[in-house]
């Protein structure tokens, strides 16, 4: 099992150039996180960075699946999940170590002090791995057999739709229509 300590990299070591990284994310990570919106995941990254002289470019390609319950009738799924996310490092003399990676933003640039050797991706994994959800837990699960979603539940809500469908076009609740049934009425006298 991996500890948290294992999501490290250590940048300055690196020479200039492009370096590929295999970050496997699991359900350990995902728990030790006591992440609200999901617990357990299977989340492969590919970390790209590339180093020149003047900063390091991180580049982030996330996919996988993580387990949620679905918002339309509430069964578990495996959710796809998929989304790049980049950071921009740069080390510098004039920065206090207290000042480093408190706050993850993937928008700025970090800023590290030369003597801080090991990087620490974990909360920027972190944060990813709720940013790569998308706003519904929903997908075309009927492609993937076996369908995953509770049918009983979607049979239920379809109906309620189209009851809720037939109330509202019922002509006596219309005041619209009984006003054209009634001109209709007075034309044929
Ligand atoms: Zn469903």
């Amino acid at each position: 099992m991996r500890t948290l300590e294992d999501y490290t990299i250590r940048l300055l070591d690196l020479k200039e150039g492009s370096h590929r990284f295999f970050i496997p994310l699991r359900d350990e990570f995902f728990a030790a996180y006591d992440n609200q919106i999901y617990q357990r995941g299977h989340i492969d990254c590919i970390l790209d960075v590339q180093r020149s002289p003047a900063m390091y470019i991180l580049e982030f390609h996330m996919q996988g699946t993580v387990q949620v319950r679905c918002d339309k009738c509430y069964a578990p799924i495996h959710l796809p999940v998929e989304e790049r996310f980049r950071l921009m490092v740069k080390y510098s003399d004039h920065i206090a170590l207290s000042s480093t990676q408190t706050t993850p933003n993937s928008d700025e640039v970090v800023v590290l002090p030369t003597d801080h050797v090991v990087f620490d991706l974990a909360p920027y994994l972190r944060e990813f791995s709720i940013l790569i959800m998308p706003p519904r837990n929903v997908y075309e699960c009927r492609k993937n057999p076996p369908y995953p979603c509770d049918e009983v539940v979607l049979n239920l809500l379809n109906n309620q739709y189209d009851n809720n469908r037939k109330i509202d076009s019922y002509p006596k609740n219309n005041v619209f229509a009984q006003l054209l049934k009634k001109q209709s009425l007075h034309n044929k006298h």
